[in-house]
Formats: C-alpha cells, structure tokens, sequence
C-alpha cells in the first residue's frame, strides 16, 4: 500500500484531475490510498466567506460561497460521466448547508473556531468527493472514505492536534482492508474531535494527514504530489531559479518544513519517522521527474549544505530582566507565557541580561507583551526574516558560518543560532534584505554542485 496526497493546484480543475487519475492509474498495483486538499485557492475563499460572514457582509459572503459552487460544479461534473447527475445532488446539498451556515454567522455576527473549521472543512469534503467520482468514471473502482471518522483530534479548533491512540486502530483495521479491494480516496486536512465536530490541522495540513494515513496504514512509501519539481535549494517564491535536491533526510526535511519550505507542513515528517517510511515529493504536472526523496540514511555528499529555507514576517521580541542579571527561574517565567497564549517561539538567542527570540504569529502579542512588562523591559521588531541553511554535513564541515557571514557582510544580522541537531544555522536579518541575501547565499553554497545530490 502507498499513499499519495494530492495538493490544491493539483486538483484545481478537470483538467488537473485527469492528470492525478493518470498518475494513479498506473500505481494501483500498489493499492494507494490518495489524500487531496481542497481544489485550488477554496480553502482561502471559505474563510474569507466565513469572515465576511461574520463582518456583517451577508451578501458579500454568499457570492463567494456562489462562486464556489459554480466551480465545483462545472468541473466536478465534466469528470463525473453517467453519475453526473449524482454528484451535482450531492454538490448542492454541501453547498445548501454552507449557505444556511454563512447566514447564520451573518446574523449573529461572531465567528468562532469551531463554526471556521466547519466551513474550512468543505473544501475536503468536496474535492474528495468530486475526485472520486472522477476515479470511477475513469474505471478505477475508488471509494471516498470520511476522514473525520478516522483522523480524531483534540478540540484545538483551526489547529487541532491528532490522536494517534484512536487513529491508528481506525485506519489500520477500516483503511488498509478497503485499500485492498479498491482505491481510498480522503480528503486531507480535515478530522473530528471523539464527539464529532469538525476540526481541521492547521493550514496547509493536508500533507501531515497524508504522512499520519500512511503511518496507520503501514504504508511502504507516502508521495505529496505538488507543483513543484520536490525540495529546491532554495523557495522559488523568493529566488527563483533553484535546483531540484533529489534526496534529504527526515531530519533536514523537517527542518526545512519549520523554516518555512511550505512545499511540507512541518509535521508531516514525525509520523513517517516514526514507521519509518519513506516520503516523496513529486509534481503532478511532470510526473517522470523523480522528486525529492526523504529517507532516515543521510546519501554522501560534497555539498555541506542542501537547501536554504526563509520565513517572512517574523517578530523580535528582546526581553530585558529588570533585575540586571538573568535570575534564576527568568526563562521559565517568559517561556510560560508563550505557552499560555499558544504562540509558539522559533528561534531564541540570549545574554547576561536578556533574550531575543522570534515568533510568527502575533495574535497575542499586546497580551504577551503586557505579561513580560510586569518583570522586564520588552521592545519589539517587525518586519524581520528567517533564513536557515540546512544540511546534515554543516556540522562537519568548518567554515560554513563563515562562508554565510562574508557574504552577508553588508546586511545587519538580528540574530543568529545553530540548531541543536548541528544541522542548521540560522539568523535574522530585515524583511527588505531578503532576496538579496538569499541570492548571495544561494550563489555561495549552489555554484558546484553534487550530481548525486543535486538536479
Ligand atoms: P500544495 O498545494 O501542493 O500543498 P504548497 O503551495 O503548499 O502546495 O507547497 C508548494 C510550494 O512550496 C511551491 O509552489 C513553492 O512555492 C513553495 N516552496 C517553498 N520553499 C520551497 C522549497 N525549498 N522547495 C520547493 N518548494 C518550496
Ligand atoms: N486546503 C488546506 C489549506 O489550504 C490544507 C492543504 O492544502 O494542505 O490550508
Ligand atoms: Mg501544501
């Protein structure tokens, strides 16, 4: 058995259904459960409709939610055949329960987690659906199975936390036998908490659905198709240009995924690990190019580092003691807040006196800051980034935090820090040097490359 998780872009139309159907036709001899996000852009349109909603702009709301409908319609039923007719019924009716939800969050005009995940939820729901219905018109025998059912999670709404303990079971003794006779098809992201309301990951949690699937299933291989040729030496959105990294391991995958390489949600790696399982990333509109491969046994190579990661729109905070030194029990108190308010720290560096760290998410941040104001000085930066070098051989390799500084001499780093793992080394610099020092670092570390490693 495989798993093979289809993103947004790859399931966007008809025409890029017809493609995935293809793709799975010819590894149905290894009986694959296919995991898919929501069709295209959907899931960033439902909770736009959700907050119009909520914002009083019923009428604003319900065209989105129209032009939804219009779309999965028009390219959901070009697929479906003789079952055309089925599938619009059943389009419709999701689309009826969104309407009626939406006029509710209208009226009261208050959106919570729970009602967000419900509609976040309807993107899954229906490009699973939908593509099953292509995979049978196609002569596949496929059966798209609930994943709420299956993937059970906490009731951290919007970012809910799977329970593996009721997963597994679930997908090992209903899962992996229906993948035996016919093709799985579930959608990604989505989950319920034991009593049945709808959750969801997080953002872009198709991905750790895929790896958790195949962890309960004892998959042999875990595929996420993509738009992109696999893990690059560096984002494209940033630097464009970068070349294809055809094998990593687990452990710089993952690292990448947390330093924002959103080509993999962070989490996917940990169940995979877990089972050992090798994950591949692939992209679906070049399905004979052989991706990335991520495996536990790190390949030799003669490049220290294999790709260059970076996450925009980060915060500083420095957090200052007011008592001069940094007193016993200081960090437990910062790091308690944080917690408290759920935002989670990326980086953190500290001295005699005080720290610096960096989160992402600033929900809370006056909260947070008013907390930390009752022991210390805090100042805060916007506007700042993430870039991180990974690669298992920096660690063995003298020179590199070198080679990064020189070339980075004109720019002023906020922060630096290498990994416990020794398998990265990051800093901080503003937003605006980015691309220039991304630029710089990708020519340092890329010029020659390994032909094993590198494509
Ligand atoms: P999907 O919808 O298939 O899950 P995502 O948009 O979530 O796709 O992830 C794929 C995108 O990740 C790529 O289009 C690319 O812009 C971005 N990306 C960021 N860093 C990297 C990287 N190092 N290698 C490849 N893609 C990356
Ligand atoms: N559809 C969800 C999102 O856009 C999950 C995913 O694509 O992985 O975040
Ligand atoms: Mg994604």
């Amino acid at each position: 058995m495989i798993v093979m998780k289809f993103g947004g872009t790859s399931v966007e139309s008809s025409e890029a259904i017809e493609r995935v159907t293809c793709i799975v036709q010819r590894e149905r001899r290894r009986h694959p459960v296919v995991v898919v996000s929501a069709m295209g852009k959907t899931t960033n349109k439902l909770l736009l409709a959700a907050r119009e909603a909520a914002a009083g702009r019923r009428d604003q709301a319900l065209s989105i939610v129209d032009e939804l409908r219009t779309h999965h319609l028009i390219e959901g039923l070009a697929l479906a055949g003789p079952a055309a007719a089925e599938l619009d019924r059943y389009i419709r009716t999701h689309f009826e329960w969104l309407d009626e939800l939406v006029k509710g969050i209208s009226i009261v005009g208050e959106l919570s987690p729970r009602s967000t995940d419900a509609i976040a939820s309807v993107g899954e729901r229906l490009s699973s659906l939908i593509v099953g219905y292509a995979f049978r018109a196609a002569g596949i025998p496929a059966q798209q199975m609930d994943s709420r059912q299956f993937i059970i999670t906490d009731d951290s709404f919007t970012q809910a936390q799977p329970i593996f303990e009721e997963i597994y079971p679930r997908l090992r003794d209903r899962i992996a036998p229906a993948a035996e006779e016919s093709v799985v098809v579930m959608g990604g992201y989505i989950g319920s908490t034991r009593d049945g309301q709808t959750t969801t990951l997080g953002r872009g949690g198709s991905d750790y659905s895929a790896s958790i699937i195949g962890a309960g299933i004892g998959a042999e291989e875990i595929q996420i198709w993509t738009d992109v040729d696999g893990m690059l030496t560096t984002d494209p959105r940033i630097v464009p240009g970068g070349r294809r990294v055809k094998q990593i391991t687990f452990a710089e995958a993952a690292e990448l995924a947390y330093f924002g390489a959103k080509v993999l949600h962070p989490a996917t790696v940990a169940p995979a690990v877990e089972k050992n399982i090798p994950v591949l990333i692939l992209n679906s509109q070049r399905p004979d190019v052989t991706g990335t491969r991520i495996t536990a046994e790190p390949a030799p190579s003669t490049n220290p580092v294999k790709s260059i990661s970076c996450k925009r729109d980060i915060t500083v905070l420095n957090i200052r003691s007011t008592r001069m030194l940094l007193a016993h029990g200081f960090l437990h108190r910062i790091f308690e807040i944080f917690d408290r308010f759920h935002t989670s720290v990326d980086m953190v560096s500290t001295s005699e006196v005080s720290v610096s760290l960096t989160i992402d998410h600033t929900e809370h941040l006056r909260e947070i800051c008013g907390e930390l104001r009752q022991f210390s000085d805090v100042s805060v930066e916007t506007g700042q980034a993430i870039v991180c070098l990974v690669g298992e051989n920096i660690r063995h390799t003298p020179g590199i935090a070198g080679r990064a500084f020189q070339v980075l001499h004109d720019k002023n780093i906020r922060m630096i820090s290498q990994g416990a793992s020794l398998l990265n080394l990051g800093f901080v610099i503003a937003e605006q040097d980015l691309v220039s020092a991304v630029t710089a670092l990708h020519t340092e570390f890329f010029s020659k490359l390994d032909p094993n490693i590198f494509d």
